[in-house]
C-alpha cells in the first residue's frame, strides 16, 4: 500500500549485509554476533532489521531489550532464538513461556517464579547476568552466584544457556582499565559456572566499542547495534573495521518565501532575519521525534548538493535558509546521507547535538516512512 509520508528514513540493507560480514571477519570464524534491535532498532525499524539479520545475515540468534518487543517479533513470524536481555517487570514473565524467549537471570524471585510458570511446558531458557560493575543488572561472582547456580541445580524448568555481562565505559578509550577489570570479573564468573557443570552455549559481555579493541573479550558471541548500522562506536570517533553508514534521512520542501530584515519566522518570533533573506518551509519537525536541538540550534541541511542550515522548526514543519540557493518547491532536503559532493554522516549529527545518535535516531517517531532497499 502506497504511503503518505512528509519525510523518510532510508535503509540500504546490503550496506548493514556488508557490515554484518566485515564484523565478522573483524572478530574472526570462531566468535558468533548476535545481533541487537531494542529501541526499534535505534530507529531503523525492529521488524524488518531482525528478518535483515536472521535471513540474509545468517544469524543464530536475535537480542532485544524488552518483553514486547519480542513478542513483537514473533508475532510478524521471526522464528528461531530470541533472547531479551534487558530487565522484565515480574509479571511479564510469563511471556517467556507462551513465546519461547529466552531471558536474563540473577535473582532467585524469578528462578522460582519460571518454575511454577513452566509446570506443564518445555524449560525456560535463562542467560544468566554477572554483575562486573555496571550496578544495574546481574549477580556478582562468588558466593552469590554460588548461591544462585546451587537453586537452578534444583529447578529443572531452567535451562542455562547462556552467560553475560556489560561494559560500562567501553566506549571511552581502547583498554579502558575498568573494562579490562569487569572482564576478569566476568572471566572468573564463567569459570565457576563451568566448575558447577553448566555449559552455557553463548557466553557474551562485548557490545560494538568493545568489539573494535577488546579481542580478549570475546567469548563466544558478541553483541551489536551499533557496528552492524555502520556507526561510530567509539567515543574519540576510532572505527577500525570500515563501517559504511546505510542511512539516508531526507524530507521535502513546500514553501520558500522571501523575508525582509527584521521579519520573524514561526512561533514566539523565535528567528529575526538581520538581511533580506530566502526561506524555505521543510516537510518535519520536531513531532515526528527528531532531537529539538538538530532543528533549533540550525543544524546543517543538503539541498541539490549545496550545504545550509535549519533555523528553527515547529511541530510538523521546519525551516531553512536557502538564501541565494538553487531550489525550488518539491525539491528534496538532505538531513543525514548524501548530495552531489556534500555529506552529513551520523557521527557530524553527533557532534552537533553533543549526542549519541541512539538519542538522535531512536525518537524517530512513525510518521517518518522507513523504506529499505
Ligand atoms: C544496547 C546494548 C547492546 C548493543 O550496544 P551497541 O554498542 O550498540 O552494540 C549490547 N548489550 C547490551 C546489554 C545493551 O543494552
Amino acid at each position: 500500500m502506497k504511503r503518505y509520508c512528509n519525510s523518510y528514513f532510508r535503509v540500504d540493507t546490503q550496506r548493514v549485509i556488508e557490515n554484518y560480514r566485515k564484523v565478522q571477519e573483524y572478530i574472526g570464524p570462531s566468535t558468533g554476533i548476535i545481533p541487537v534491535v531494542k529501541g526499534n532498532c535505534y530507529g531503523y525499524g525492529i521488524i524488518p532489521m531482525a528478518k535483515l539479520y536472521k535471513n540474509c545475515c545468517g544469524a543464530e540468534i536475535i537480542a532485544c531489550s524488552a518483553m514486547q518487543e519480542a513478542v513483537d517479533l514473533r508475532n510478524a513470524g521471526l522464528e528461531g532464538e530470541i533472547v531479551v536481555i534487558g530487565g522484565i517487570p515480574q509479571h511479564l514473565l510469563d511471556g517467556a513461556v507462551e513465546y519461547d524467549l529466552q531471558i536474563p537471570l540473577f535473582e532467585e524471585k524469578t528462578a522460582y517464579r519460571i518454575q511454577e510458570l513452566t509446570s506443564s511446558s518445555e524449560p525456560v531458557k535463562v542467560h544468566i547476568k554477572i554483575e562486573t560493575g555496571m550496578n544495574r543488572l546481574g549477580i556478582r561472582p562468588g558466593e552469590d552466584l554460588e548461591r544462585l547456580l546451587t537453586l537452578i541445580k534444583t529447578l529443572d524448568r531452567i535451562e542455562v544457556v547462556g552467560v553475560y555481562s556489560h561494559f560500562s565505559t567501553s566506549t571511552s578509550d581502547y583498554n579502558d582499565p575498568f573494562a579490562l577489570i569487569q572482564c576478569e570479573r566476568f572471566r572468573s564468573a564463567v569459570e565457576q559456572i563451568r566448575q558447577a557443570g553448566f555449559k552455557p552455549k553463548y557466553i557474551h559481555c562485548c557490545n560494538s566499542a568493545a568489539i573494535a579493541w577488546f579481542k580478549d573479550a570475546y567469548f563466544t558471541h558478541v553483541r551489536s547495534c551499533t557496528s552492524l548500522l555502520g556507526h561510530v562506536a567509539m567515543e574519540d570517533g576510532r572505527e577500525p573495521i570500515g563501517l559504511m553508514e546505510p542511512l539516508e534521512i531526507g524530507a521535502y520542501i513546500t514553501n520558500i518565501h522571501h523575508i525582509d530584515t527584521g521579519e520573524s519566522i514561526g512561533y514566539s518570533r523565535a528567528f529575526f532575519a538581520d538581511r533580506p533573506m530566502d526561506i524555505a518551509t521543510i516537510s518535519v519537525g520536531f513531532g515526528d521525534g527528531f532531537y529539538p536541538k538538530w532543528f533549533r540550534s540550525q543544524g546543517p541541511v543538503l539541498i541539490n548538493g549545496q550545504r545550509t542550515h535549519f533555523l528553527g522548526c515547529c511541530m510538523d514543519q521546519s525551516f531553512a535558509d536557502v538564501t541565494g540557493l538553487e531550489c525550488e518547491i518539491g525539491d528534496k532536503v538532505i538531513l543525514i546521507g548524501s548530495s552531489g559532493d556534500e555529506r552529513i554522516t551520523t557521527w557530524d549529527m553527533e557532534q552537533f547535538c553533543g549526542n549519541t545518535f541512539e538519542f538522535l535516531y531512536g525518537t524517530i517517531g512513525t510518521r517518518v516512512e522507513r523504506i529499505y532497499i
